[in-house]
């Protein structure tokens, strides 16, 4: 029997793999861009990292990332991700986006689901499609993009989507949201596309109708339904931000889709604010205060402004639609707000997803290589943090999570999200031999987040080394420059039929 050639061997690390259950002190091989061995025997090799003390486990798969440039996953590397996905907005044409990204390189692996929002907002005011979220955030709070399409609109609204499915969307993400009143049978309509090409849909939810008694149905309640009339997979964006002080309800709603087999899956962030564009449906001066939020619970991401009060809401939500706010819909040090985002996190089977945004610029975009971040940099901590906060809060320090469950909830679950659609995935979340060669080793006791709301690009700390299909990424704590290794995650649809 020939001995299997090993590139390399992290040696003497606590290695745990969320599938099998295994956690303990043990080598890993790595060849080429897979794992090889995982053995409590040492294995050979001349090329060994002794990474003795630390913990050695599959890279974390980040569902929802708006930041799909290069800076912004460099500080996601740091944070220990090593896949990073944007699904909830998606975008089109998919194909546009995995060309851009391929032709600059990038340093995670990536992916896109198609996006219903903005097929909308091409068909319906003319948006210009682009590969990046601004190309949606400038018109989200642009109420012609959510009026009722007519028959042909919606069917040329559906032609893309499915040809973004063609060609290899990862799902379908629904800004429902943010267009709280359009009609429900088109969710329905969009689930059902999902369902026909085998893969999941992406939802911010629109709000609840103890929120707000307008809505033509309950958001969370639609979520759930969809999944039981259409049989699709629904998963149910960012948790935390949309049921705020209502999880129970949310949580409940959930336990009763879950006991009667409905395909529906969660995922949430650990942070008390949000981040997005001022001009959203939800931000208007009367859905704040049917929120109990008001104009002073919203900060300007560019100019740190507390906005004062609804008239100046107004202002600026008519003079730049689309700029960054953030929005304190919990408040962390309040004990029972935070009790309501830990029931969030801990949704059981629930994923960790940051939302991260991309960044605010102090002036010209730099070139994407430029690092470190230009001073005054600005973001969302989320961006940057919200993983080694997860590691930090619900396991160092409270135990509300053990360490293979938190690793597991950022790591195998959000695979498991995507593997019946997209097979690769089954080699991701893992770490056993065969599996993808994303591999994070952190240090447990320094592990944590260090960016706040008001520097929010300062990247965590205890990420020491940092492998995407074999190649480090991070490497002694340090981001390795020139190393872009990231590659596309594609689905392969399995529908064959035309779409009408
Ligand atoms: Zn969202």
């Amino acid at each position: 029997m020939g001995r299997t050639l090993v590139d390399l061997v992290l040696t003497g690390g606590r290695v745990i793999d969320p599938e099998s259950g295994f956690d303990e002190v043990a080598d890993v091989g790595i060849a080429g861009d897979r794992v090889v061995s995982v053995s409590t025997a040492p294995l050979e090799c001349s090329n060994r990292i002794d990474v003795s003390g630390l913990v050695v486990c599959p890279g974390f798969i980040d569902l929802h990332s708006h930041g799909q440039a290069i800076p912004e996953q460099r500080l996601q590397a740091l944070d220990g991700v090593t896949t990073a996905l944007e699904l909830e907005a998606g975008t089109t044409t998919v194909a546009a986006a995995y060309a851009h990204a391929a032709s600059q390189g990038r340093p995670l692996n990536y992916g896109y689901a198609t996006s219903w929002a903005l097929a909308r907002m091409i068909e319906l005011i003319g948006a210009t499609p682009a590969p990046n979220l601004q190309a949606i955030l400038k018109h989200l709070g642009n109420p012609a993009w959510q009026v009722p399409a007519s028959v042909k609109q919606r069917a040329r609204i559906f032609q893309r989507l499915y040809q973004d499915l063609a060609d290899g969307a990862l799902g379908i993400g629904i800004l429902v949201g943010y267009a709280p009143q359009v009609d429900p049978d088109e969710f329905v309509m969009v689930a059902g596309l999902a369902a026909q090409a085998g893969v999941p849909t992406y939802t911010h939810a629109r709000p609840l109708i103890e929120v707000d008694p307008g809505v033509p149905v309950d958001g969370a309640s639609e979520i759930i339904r969809a999944a039981g009339e259409t049989g699709a997979h629904m998963h149910y964006c960012h948790v935390n931000s949309t049921s705020a002080r209502r999880i129970e309800k949310v949580r409940t709603l959930l336990d009763k889709a879950q006991a009667e087999g409905a395909p529906v899956s969660v995922e949430a962030y650990p942070y008390g604010a949000g981040s997005t564009a001022i001009g959203a449906a939800f931000l208007a001066p009367e859905a704040l205060k049917r929120s109990d939020l008001k104009p002073s619970d919203i900060v300007v991401v560019a100019t740190g402004e507390r906005i004062a009060d609804e008239k100046r809401l107004l202002e600026l939500r008519a003079a730049d639609p689309g700029a960054l706010v953030m929005v304190y819909f919990l408040d962390e040090t309040n004990p029972v707000d935070h009790k309501h985002l830990e029931r969030a996190l801990t949704y059981p089977g629930g994923a960790i997803a940051s939302d991260a945004v991309p960044l605010t610029w102090p002036g010209q975009p730099p070139p994407p290589m430029t690092w470190p971040l230009p001073p005054g940099t600005l973001v969302h901590p989320r961006s940057a943090g919200t993983f080694a906060k997860v590691l930090r809060t619900l396991w160092r320090e409270s135990g509300l999570l053990s360490l293979p469950e938190a690793i597991a909830r950022c790591s195998l679950i959000p695979a498991q999200i995507l593997e019946k659609a997209v097979p690769a995935m089954c080699r991701k979340g893992r770490l056993t031999a065969g599996s993808d060669a994303d591999v994070l080793v952190f240090d447990p006791v320094r592990i944590a987040d260090q960016a706040t709301y008001v520097d929010g690009v300062r990247p965590s700390v205890g990420v020491v080394h940092l492998l995407v299909n074999g190649s480090f990424v991070v490497r002694d704590s340090s981001l390795v420059l020139d190393s872009l290794p990231g590659r596309p995650v594609r689905a392969s649809m399995s529908l064959s039929a035309n779409a009408e």
